[in-house]
């Protein structure tokens, strides 16, 4: 399945080949967890929706600014060991 990655078409959970594509823009901004106050980046994302589950898989449309903004102000996630 391709790592779960929508973007290949297939939906990540229930397997179906039914994936639409649209833009989600997130109107209330993007911030570190726990913060009180919204940043000022509102977001959009290429949104990939699986017709059949629902599932939903968002990629943030990156450029230079974005990708500064997420890695400043953002909380990393170190890789996971994957199981097996
Ligand atoms: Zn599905």
């Amino acid at each position: 399945m391709a790592n779960g990655d929508m973007r290949n078409g297939r939906c990540g959970v229930c397997g179906g080949g039914e994936v639409c594509w649209g833009e989600y823009v997130a109107q209330a901004g993007l911030r570190q967890p726990g913060k009180g106050k919204f940043g000022a980046k509102k977001p959009v994302f290429d949104a990939y929706i699986c017709a059949a589950c629902g599932h939903t898989q968002l990629h943030l449309r990156l450029d230079a600014t974005m990708s500064s903004f997420i890695r400043r102000k953002l909380n990393r996630m170190p890789p996971q060991q994957s199981k097996g």
